[in-house]
């Protein structure tokens, strides 16, 4: 940059996943000419070999030695760190920069890396400042490890569930509705499969559905703290002088609804399950397609319990998580727990006993983690549970939050043994987490591609000519009499052109019927990767579906 834009001025430049920016000022705005300019002259000073050194200067010498450079952004940065320690400078060439390293010994080492984009960024982060150009970069040990991941951010430009979304006619966004999602009868029907296999598993697994009002009043929010705490999140409405907040958290109603009896120690744990709607405000500007929205549904759950129960509790969760999420065609899961931060309520001994469970629940399942000690929430330990997607990508899905402090806020409580009045320990849990985003996983994971469970048409059934319009009709109603999500194609179109069109739709098969197969009663088979099954009588081809499409 400094060789061929002499009077750009260099301000902060950090390492990021994958690579790294760096944010300059410069009186035009940089074009993809001046990036690729800008990587060639790079690959020329890599080739150069100049050695880099590390110096340490006292801060003050660090802001004079940058003053008289011209660099002034560099100079109020260092001016801004607390005089104290020296400050660590690093040099190649005739360039050196403020770092806290550490760098290769000589820029030789740079093999692999490349510019990608040019971004605008405020100086510092602030939108009163003035507005940088920000160069990102990645870089990579090995010329290899570079070319996977670009392929990889190829493949993920195709997969991007925004464009599936419309090309598969599954959703959209719009303006009139920032952050909510308007799922159209195929993604609603994609969603309606998630949902009855989740509630198939809630209810093989002790769990009680229930459902929660949309709207609280502000008193509730005021003893969990919400409306303190987490108002400018909340969506907020008034009626007849009382303020309300639109949920964006199922906890309180499922204590309402715990609360409304007498509970005994015999009762515990009780598990309750919701597909909780929920709402949050977030900016924006922060809102991404499925992946962050202001409206999602939860696979919502909480188990009231007692100390003891926790450890069995996250031991039965993990390994149905585990299999929800092979379920789904996930292999790989990321465990992480997180531990008792500074602040924090409840007695050291709960806290022993909560995070020995989470530890020891995962301990048992045989599966490495990994401790993110400090890192907690004030109110209890958890673990997160994160899935790896086909590109190799890592989602945080589920997680399991010991919770000691909202059934004590709202007044939950249970007969102990010994007669005494006791509060139980809740645990939140979700599986998948948001289903809007989930569902953008899952896009993106099959690349549309869904398997036949899943699938929101499962087979087309393609007439060749008018004749057999009729006959087809009548495949697609047979099937469909199996419970099979089938259509028919009877447009006066031709094969070809038909059988393209529903390979971009990503069915799972295609049934051609033409005079012969109307005559002998059987459909030709075709499957979403193009292969050819051949003719197959209508009966045989409807079982054999049936048996593959059954949920896991
Ligand atoms: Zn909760």
């Amino acid at each position: 940059m400094k060789e061929l834009f002499p009077d750009a001025q260099v301000t902060i430049g950090p390492v990021i996943e994958n690579g790294f920016y760096y944010d300059f000022s410069y009186k035009r705005p940089f074009t993809p000419e001046d990036l690729a300019a800008i990587e060639k002259r790079m690959a020329e000073i890599a080739q150069r070999d100049l050695p880099v050194a590390r110096k340490l200067l006292p801060r003050d010498e660090a802001v004079r030695f940058f003053r008289e450079q011209g660099e002034l952004y560099k100079a109020e940065i260092i001016a801004a760190i607390p005089a104290g320690d020296p400050i660590s400078l690093y040099s190649q060439g005739g360039f050196t920069d403020l770092c806290r390293g550490p760098h290769v010994p000589s820029t030789g080492k740079l093999k692999a890396f490349k510019l990608m984009r040019v971004a605008g960024a405020y100086w510092r982060g602030d939108s009163k400042n003035e507005m940088l150009q920000r160069i990102y970069g990645t870089a990579w040990a090995k010329k290899d490890e570079q070319d996977a991941y670009l392929k990889m951010l190829e493949e993920a430009e195709k997969r991007d569930h925004r464009r599936l979304g419309t090309q598969l006619d599954l959703f959209h966004l719009q303006e009139e509705a920032p952050g909510l999602v308007f799922w159209h009868p195929k993604g609603w029907t994609l969603w309606q499969q998630i949902e009855q296999y989740l509630r198939r598993v809630y209810r093989d697994n002790g769990y009680r559905e229930v459902r929660g009002p949309q709207i609280l009043d502000r008193s509730l929010w005021e003893r969990t703290g919400h409306w303190e705490n987490f108002r400018e999140n909340m969506f907020t409405t008034a009626s007849e002088n009382r303020d309300y907040a639109i949920k964006p958290m199922n906890c309180p109603g499922h204590i309402l609804i715990y609360n409304k009896g007498i509970r005994s120690y015999r009762d515990l744990p009780l598990r309750y399950g919701e597909f909780g709607s929920c709402h949050r405000n977030e900016p924006s500007g922060a809102l991404h397609g499925l992946m962050r929205v202001r409206g999602f549904v939860q696979d919502d759950g909480h188990i009231f319990c007692t100390e003891d129960q926790i450890l069995g509790e996250c031991t039965a969760y993990t390994a149905l998580l585990q299999k929800v999420y092979r379920d789904f065609g996930f292999d790989s899961i990321i465990y992480r727990i997180a531990t008792r931060p500074e602040k924090r309520i409840g007695d050291d001994a709960a806290w022993d006993k909560a995070e020995h469970a989470l530890v020891e629940a995962l301990r048992s399942a045989g599966v490495e983690y990994s401790l993110s000690p400090g890192e907690g929430a004030f109110y209890g330990p958890k673990i997160e549970y994160s899935l790896k997607d086909a590109l190799g990508r890592v989602w945080q899905c589920g997680t399991m939050q010991v919770d000691f402090s909202m059934p004590g806020r709202l007044g939950a409580e249970y007969v102990a043994e010994d007669n005494t009045r006791r509060t139980p320990v809740m645990l939140h849990r979700a599986i998948v987490g948001s289903l809007e985003r989930f569902i953008g996983i899952l896009i993106e994971h099959y690349g549309g591609a869904f398997p036949l469970w899943l699938a929101p048409e499962q087979a087309v059934v393609l007439n060749i000519s008018e004749h057999q319009a009729k006959y087809a009709a009548a495949v697609a109603e047979r099937l469909r009499a199996g419970g099979l999500r089938v259509v028919a194609d009877l447009r006066n179109e031709k094969i070809s052109y038909k059988i393209r069109e529903h390979s971009l739709q990503k069915l799972p098969y295609q049934l051609v019927v033409g005079d012969k197969e109307k005559q002998a009663g059987s459909v030709a088979v075709r499957t979403r990767g193009g292969e050819d099954l051949g003719a197959m009588a209508l009966e045989e081809f409807a079982g054999r579906l049936q048996r593959e499409a059954s949920a896991p």
